[in-house]
């Protein structure tokens, strides 16, 4: 059998690799000079490939996803990793697996040179589309034109992507950028720069939705940082969904200090000068921002325990970390195939998960499973 996986990334590169090395013919198609790109800049540069404690709780509603977990927990990928490609790998205290390099151009390496090892024959061009022929597919590329008996879609969607090119749009859903930072409603621009610890709360609709404790950056245009980052991920889920839900993210800026304590300070700061309200408690930029907006020392603390920004939306594709959308469930098959026979893994199923290895770990595990399918 000769089989046509399109796009080197993680799930490609997985899905084409473990072909190979089940002799099945596999020719590997990238559109970039090279292939793993967008592996080679995850997690920073140190590629967060999976997670030790990774739970449903952390995708959109899937029961690809569901069967995927049973299929591949975390432990069975990352003895795929060290088996058949050469990766070994830590846990840190948050859960999240990095390569022992904690560079993620090595891992792109370890694949890349699995690939040779297994025999996959790589071609650098651009595939522009997939047709049905008697006797499987004829890949119509930039340069050329391939056939096959089976043939693999892993080309990722528009997060940070340049081309924008999608396949079978009959049977996707909605796009939307998510993994980004959120803009706000009047953001208050002069505290672009400023890092906060915060305890965060997504509201959708006045109701909390999602809650993490973690460092806040505000920018000009509204609000980063991972914590963000996985609230983003609610707004772009609800975006898909076609809802025009309102949601509001609501930082405690004062987690550390309970709410009898901050009575206690109220009262021992009442009579201080405006400006002194939140000395050596929060930076003075943040203690103005606060404190102009407050009429007493009371509201001001209220205020810090309680900021809310209304979401405008996620910021665009060029800065997400993933795509929400994709490939809808209900048209692909238990062996990762759409009704018209072509087989699909990777980020273009609708499928995806908060930060913390869990996007490459559906990568990973998608790939394999079409591979061995
Ligand atoms: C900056 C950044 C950091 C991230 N960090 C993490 C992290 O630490 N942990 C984590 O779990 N997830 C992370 N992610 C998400 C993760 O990278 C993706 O979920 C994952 O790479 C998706 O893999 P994929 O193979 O489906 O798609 P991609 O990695 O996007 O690969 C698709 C490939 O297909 C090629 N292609 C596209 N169209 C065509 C065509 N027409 N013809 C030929 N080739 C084509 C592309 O060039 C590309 O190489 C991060 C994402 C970004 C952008």
């Amino acid at each position: 059998m000769k089989r046509i996986v399109i796009g080197g990334g993680a799930s490609g590169l997985m899905c084409s690799a473990i072909s190979a090395k089940n002799n099945v013919e596999t020719i590997l198609i990238e559109k970039n000079v090279r292939v793993g790109k967008k592996l080679s800049q995850t997690g920073n540069g140190k590629c967060n490939l999976a997670n030790l404690e990774m739970s449903l709780d952390c995708f959109n509603q899937s029961n690809l996803v569901q069967k995927l977990m049973q299929l591949y927990p975390t432990e069975k990928v990352l003895d795929i990793l060290r088996q058949d490609f050469g990766i070994h790998t830590f846990g840190d205290n948050f859960s999240r697996v990095y390569p022992i390099s904690e560079n993620a151009n090595s891992v792109v390496d370890c694949f890349r040179i699995a690939c040779q090892k297994y025999g996959v024959k790589t071609i650098f061009d651009t595939v522009l589309s997939i047709e049905k022929v008697q006797k499987g597919f004829k890949v119509h590329c930039q340069n050329d034109v391939y056939f096959c008996d089976d043939v693999v879609l892993a080309t990722g969607l528009f997060a940070q992507a340049k081309e924008k090119r999608t396949f079978f749009e009959q049977y996707q859903t909605a796009l939307h950028p998510s993994l980004t930072p959120l803009m706000v409603k009047n953001p208050d621009k002069s505290l672009d720069g400023l890092r906060q610890k915060c305890f965060v709360t997504l509201l959708k609709e006045g109701k909390p939705i999602y809650k993490e404790k973690g460092e806040v950056l505000f920018r000009q245009y509204g609000l980063s940082g991972v914590c963000i980052f996985n609230c983003s991920a609610y707004v772009a889920r609800s975006k898909v969904k076609g809802e025009n839900a309102k949601f509001e993210v609501v930082l405690d800026l004062l987690p550390t200090i309970e709410q009898k304590e901050v009575q206690s300070i109220v009262e021992s700061r009442g009579t201080w000068e405006k400006e002194n309200w939140f000395l050596g408690i929060l930076s003075n930029k943040l203690a103005l921002h606060v404190a102009k907006q407050s009429k007493d020392v009371q509201k001001a603390f209220q205020k810090a325990k309680r900021l809310s920004f209304e979401v405008v939306d996620t910021l665009g594709f060029d800065v997400a970390q993933c795509t929400s959308g994709g490939f809808d469930e209900k048209y692909i098959d238990e062996n990762f195939a759409l009704p018209n026979g072509v087989k699909v893994c990777g980020e273009i199923i609708n499928v995806d998960g908060l930060c913390g290895g869990n996007n490459l770990w559906f990568a990973f595990a998608s790939g394999h499973l079409v591979a061995t399918k």
